[in-house]
C-alpha cells in the first residue's frame, strides 16, 4: 500500500476512536479536514487551511476548522507550533516527525530541518524513565536575507548621516538619519 495512504487510514482510525471516546460527532467534515491536514505537507494556520480546501472545493467554516483543529490538537494528530508570530502555526504530527524548525525572528520565515544527528541514540537513552518517540527544536535566529538587509540599511543611515554632517544647514530629504 502506499505509504501516505496507510497513513491516512491510521490517522483515520485513531481520530475516530477518539472521536467516540469523548462523545463528539463524527461528521464528515471533520474527517475531511483531517484528510486534507494529511495530504499535505508543511506548516499551516487556519486562514490558510481554508483558502487550500476551497481550493479543492471543500467549503467548511472558519467555525468548524477552529472545532476541529482544536479536537486535532487535543489527540494529538496535529501539533502547535510557536514560531513567534502572532499567528498560531500548526502541522501534522505522523509521518512528519523527524525535522527541526528554524526559525528567523526578523521576517518570520520557517525553514525545515532534519534532525537525525542532533541527539544521538546514546544520548536520547539519557533521558531516563522516558521513551523518546521523537522530538523536535526549535533554532531561532537571523536568515542571511534579513542579515544582509539590515546591512544595507545600517550602510545606507551612515551614508546619509555623513552627508547631513557634511551639508550642514542644507535642506535634509529625511528626518533625522542619527539613531
Ligand atoms: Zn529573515
Ligand atoms: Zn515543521
Amino acid at each position: 500500500m502506499d505509504s501516505n495512504l496507510k497513513l491516512k487510514k491510521q490517522v483515520h482510525q485513531e481520530f475516530m476512536e477518539y472521536l467516540t471516546l469523548h462523545k463528539q460527532r463524527k461528521t464528515p467534515e471533520r474527517f475531511a479536514v483531517l484528510d486534507h491536514i494529511y495530504s499535505t505537507k508543511g506548516h499551516f494556520d487556519v486562514d490558510s487551511l481554508y483558502k487550500s480546501m476551497l481550493e479543492r472545493s471543500f467549503r467548511v467554516s472558519r467555525a468548524t476548522l477552529y472545532n476541529t483543529i482544536d479536537l486535532l490538537l487535543d489527540c494529538g494528530l496535529v501539533v502547535k507550533h510557536q514560531f513567534g508570530g502572532n499567528m498560531s502555526k500548526y502541522e501534522r504530527s505522523y509521518g512528519n516527525e523527524n525535522h527541526n524548525h528554524v526559525i528567523c525572528t526578523t521576517c518570520g520565515e520557517v525553514r525545515e530541518m532534519e534532525n537525525d544527528d542532533l541527539l544521538t541514540p546514546a544520548q536520547l537513552k539519557k533521558i531516563r524513565k522516558f521513551t523518546v518517540n521523537y522530538y523536535s527544536m526549535y533554532i531561532y535566529g537571523t536568515c542571511s536575507k534579513c542579515t544582509h538587509a539590515k546591512n544595507m540599511k545600517l550602510r545606507r543611515l551612515t551614508r546619509q548621516s555623513n552627508k547631513g554632517k557634511a551639508n550642514k544647514g542644507k535642506k535634509q530629504p529625511t528626518t533625522k538619519g542619527k539613531r
